[in-house]
């Protein structure tokens, strides 16, 4: 099934997955040589003189050198490392916020440690308690990860991308 908005996964010549790019984009990659194509659409992309298949995966010609992701604590970086996925209820495409596992008026602190991805139901459940106190049980023990990929299944989840795209990105967040 093709993304929602056509995009197209850009993997590095070592073929780890370094961005996201629109059609356009690739199509102009792939016509200069810059890339070649690992996974199309089905559907047939027409230009006047030619048609080639929508691009889904592209692989760069030239190895681009980029930093490792820092992992800095945030809020984006809590939800990519639970994968966006409620660490009460497991739930994922939900909309999703950042829990307190100790509640701040406990003396809870914004740490790796203390926080995770929660969905609203289990947040709003949870309220100014602590996580036994609410009877809910974390999914695994939050902890700093050494590396957060650019792009992980939860992109996929998140239905931003094509299925095909899971060969290509990693599944753990945690390095
Ligand atoms: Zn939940």
């Amino acid at each position: 099934m093709p993304s929602r908005n056509g995009q197209v996964l850009v993997l590095n010549l070592d073929y780890q997955p370094i961005n996201i790019c629109g059609t356009r984009r690739a199509v102009k990659l792939l016509y200069l040589g810059k890339a070649e194509i690992l996974e199309n659409r089905e559907l047939q992309l027409r230009t006047v003189t030619t048609s080639m298949p929508y691009p889904s995966v592209i692989k760069l010609a030239r190895l681009i050198r980029r930093p490792r992701p820092q992992v800095k604590l945030s809020r984006k970086a809590i939800l990519a490392r639970d994968g966006y996925k409620c660490q009460y209820c497991g739930k994922r495409n939900v909309k999703m916020t950042i829990d307190h596992v100790k509640p701040r008026r406990l003396g809870g602190s914004f740490t790796w440690e203390n926080l995770v991805c929660a969905c609203h139901a289990c947040n709003a459940k949870k309220g100014d308690r602590s996580s036994s106190e609410a009877h809910l049980k974390l999914l695994r023990k939050p902890k700093k990860p050494s590396f957060i990929p650019y792009i992980s299944y939860a992109i996929v989840d998140r239905g931003l991308g094509d299925e095909e795209w899971r060969k290509y990105v990693p599944q753990k967040l945690y390095g």
